[in-house]
């Protein structure tokens, strides 16, 4: 497979999109990058990687680090996570709340917003320094040492984040959040500003494609089916009200994130990430949907 070439022809066509949508701005923080950058990196099994554009530049990824919250939680709890997060996709907005007074605090699945808090509140029951294990997690699952959080824009997002304190006080009063709401609320905001690459990310949703690997990185541990299990949720979730879309038109597990980027995996062939902050109305990069479509249209290789 050409992917060089297809890559190119992937940048031309995406051209007509330049300039559509609008950043995140209910952060201010991450209104701070250029809103038309774009990158874009496959990396095959065998390690082979093929870039293009700003894909080595770090940007916040806010909710795909609900994909290694994921992971983590359902390593240390293993199947009784499901008690607490279902998986069904919600056809609502990563942030809804009404769904969630519905169905009693249990959030649907664990890529929304309800989701993650849930789940982060999981992880620090479950780790002793919680921010540095998370990170060291990260940093392992991507080969590099030197990920860091971005502290600006975790505050900022705090500043913000009214919607996402109701959703964990909504939480707490149904009992699904045993620790205190402030402390949950930070360390969610810390994983949502971790800043990572399209090359970083790539690397790091390689082991999530192959799952006929052992998935071990320090004291996360995952079987095959586990990581099969993942790949079911990212597939009917990773998008939110846009879940159908994306499967629609692109046809592989993913998760997209308000900071303009989306990692999706094609199993046991490649994993790819790209990035471009302009944003569509249910939040997910405009260009980089677009991108991810003409890279499944043009390689005739999808999960379907
Ligand atoms: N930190 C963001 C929030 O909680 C993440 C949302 C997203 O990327 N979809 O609102």
């Amino acid at each position: 497979m050409n992917y060089n070439q297809i890559l190119v022809e992937i940048y031309q066509e995406i051209s007509l999109y330049a300039g559509v949508g609008e950043p995140a701005t209910y952060i201010p923080e991450l209104c701070k990058v250029d809103p038309d950058s774009y990158g874009i990196c496959l990396r095959t099994m065998r390690g082979t990687e093929y870039f293009m554009g700003d894909s080595d530049v770090r940007f916040s990824i806010q909710s795909i680090s609900k994909v290694f919250s994921m992971a983590m939680g359902f390593s240390f709890e293993g199947e009784k996570l499901w008690r607490r997060i279902g998986v069904e996709p919600s056809g609502s907005a990563f942030n809804s709340i009404i769904q969630l007074e519905i169905e009693k605090g249990i959030p649907r699945n664990p890529l929304i917003n309800a989701g993650a808090l849930v789940m982060t509140d999981v992880l620090l029951s479950h780790l002793e320094n919680p921010e540095e294990e998370y990170l060291e997690f990260v940093r392992r699952l991507s080969g590099t040492t030197d990920i860091q959080y971005n502290e600006r824009i975790a505050a900022s997002e705090r500043e913000h984040g009214y919607l996402n304190a109701a959703i964990a006080n909504m939480l707490k009063y149904y009992g699904n959040i045993k620790n205190d709401i402030e402390r949950v609320l930070m360390f969610y905001f810390r994983q949502c500003s971790i800043m990572m690459s399209c090359r970083e990310l790539s690397r790091a949703f390689v082991p999530f494609a192959d799952h006929s690997h052992a998935f071990r990185f320090g004291n996360v541990s995952l079987t095959s089916s586990q990581v099969k299990r993942m790949n079911a949720i990212m597939q009917t979730c990773g998008f939110y009200d846009e879940a159908g879309e994306f499967s629609f038109l692109v046809g592989l597990p993913g998760k997209s994130g308000v900071g303009g980027g989306i990692a999706a995996i094609c199993p046991r062939k490649y994993a790819v990430a790209v990035w471009s902050p302009r944003l569509n109305k249910k939040g997910n990069s405009v260009m980089g949907m677009k991108a991810l479509e003409l890279l499944t249209t043009k390689t005739e290789v999808s999960i379907f």
